[in-house]
């Protein structure tokens, strides 16, 4: 018997049982973008590994101006008895380290970047100085201040031997940066996940097929393995495009074993309503165990997930989405990546924040399924978002998907949501 479960059950439920891939490679640091991270990377010194200024400016001995710290507000600046005059005995520049320390009553000239010379607790910016004619020395104008002000501390950023990106983590431009801030010029990632997919349906017809001629009665392009592949591509794994597949159960048998012989997951669209999908279980019974659910969502409701053996020993992941294009893409969101990512290695992934908006129209929906409707966000003249439901909610309409921006996420227990009432978006950008 199906279960009926909520999306969040369902998603929780796949995702327990998928086990993340153990091969791991190692790439160059620069290729890494995208991929997930096999290994912890630790800090080999401390960041910044020496004292440094974050400011253009002098740097001396806090004692030296301490006495006009704090007491600049009222006072009329400049006046010789509020300042402090320093004699200028070098100059520091990021890469050039001045080697000579301050005395007393003694500055250094010194640029964002530069390492700090011995002995010296604050830097003043330049903006709170005055020049002397002669340029060998400085007035420290009044100011509030305390030792250790406009210093980069080493260290303030990461402690040598510190974790600073954990194993798991998704690499992303930050990560590369940080990477390389420490030197690390190779990182050990997980291999890139071979997604295998493919599409079931008499009616369908390639597009690269090399028929010519029009589509006969009834047929369709196959537009699934385009928008399968493409969310594939984005998330960065490898897809293994298996064509179209009758419904037939040989057919369907010879695909599920090559698929699950070449791929660590395969995602399937088509053949789960009632007519068909007696073929798909009958296949799928005899290679592993695949369970069939009914989520109670809209778009999207015939579910199937579990493990096929593959032939050669060991087990492949199998989702099998519906049919309808757009049921395809809200399912492979709300439980294909989630499960992709955790093969692929991926220790924290959560599905894309939920905002609330306001809804700048009527929201249709009757108790009882969570309901992913397109809508548009758009931000009005007052700076609020307002989100629009498109008018056709069709899970056979791709063209809303290419039209709106994002996903109002409405809830099972939810009835219409009225113009005016608050309604949870969850934006493309960052799903898509
Ligand atoms: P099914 O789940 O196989 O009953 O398919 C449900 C609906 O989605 C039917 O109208 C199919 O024609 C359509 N459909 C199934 N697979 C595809 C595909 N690969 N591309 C476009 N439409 C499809
Ligand atoms: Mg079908």
């Amino acid at each position: 018997m199906e279960q009926w479960l909520s999306v969040r059950q369902a998603r929780g439920r796949i995702t327990a049982a998928v086990t993340p891939l153990a091969q791991t490679e190692t790439v160059a640091t620069a290729a890494a973008l995208g991929r997930v991270l096999a290994e912890d990377i630790r800090a080999p010194f401390s960041v910044p590994a020496f004292a440094n200024s974050a400011m253009d400016g002098y740097c001396c001995r806090f004692a030296d101006i301490a006495d006009i710290a704090g007491e600049s507000k009222n006072e009329s600046k400049g006046k010789g008895k509020n300042e402090t005059v320093l004699a200028v005995v070098g100059e520091a520049f990021a890469g050039r380290p001045c080697a000579r320390a301050p005395g007393e009553g003694e500055c250094v000239k010194i640029m964002t970047g530069a390492p700090l010379p011995p002995g010296v607790d604050v830097v003043v910016p330049k903006e709170e100085t005055r020049a002397k004619e002669n340029g060998g020395t400085v007035a420290i104008l009044p100011g509030a201040r305390r030792a250790g002000l406009h210093i980069r501390a080493a260290g303030e950023d990461l402690r040598a031997g510190e974790t600073a990106i954990a194993a798991g983590e998704l690499c992303m431009p930050a990560h590369l940066g940080l990477a390389s801030s420490l030197g690390i010029a190779q990182v050990q990632v997980f291999r890139k996940l071979r997604a295998a997919f493919f599409s079931t349906g008499d009616e369908l017809r390639a597009l690269d097929s090399k028929e010519s001629g029009e589509l006969a009665p009834g047929q369709i392009y196959d537009s699934n393995r385009w928008t399968l592949r493409a969310m594939l591509e984005r998330m960065g794994f490898a897809p293994l495009d298996f064509g179209i597949v009758r419904d037939d159960i040989g057919a369907l048998s010879e695909a599920v074993d090559k698929a699950a012989a070449e791929s660590d997951f395969i995602i399937t669209s088509g053949g789960a309503s009632v007519g068909e999908a007696d073929f798909i279980r009958t296949v799928l019974a005899k290679r592993g165990e695949v369970l069939f659910w009914k989520v109670a969502m809209r778009p999207g409701r015939p579910l199937a997930y579990g493990k096929v053996r593959k032939p050669g020993g060991g087990e492949t992941d199998f989702l099998g989405l519906p049919g309808n294009p757009v049921s395809v893409m809200v399912c492979f969101y709300q439980f294909a990546a989630a499960a992709l990512w955790k093969k692929a290695g991926r220790k924290e992934y959560s599905p894309p924040p939920l905002f609330p908006a306001i809804a700048g129209a009527r929201f249709k929906k009757a108790p009882g399924r969570m309901e992913f409707q397109r809508a548009i966000l758009q931000q009005n003249e007052n700076g609020e978002w307002i989100a629009t439901p498109l008018p056709d909610q069709g899970s056979g309409i791709l063209s809303s998907m290419t039209r709106a921006n994002c996903f109002a996420v409405l809830p099972e227990d939810a009835g219409p949501i009225e113009k005016g009432e608050t309604v949870q978006v969850q934006p493309f950008t960052g799903v898509v």
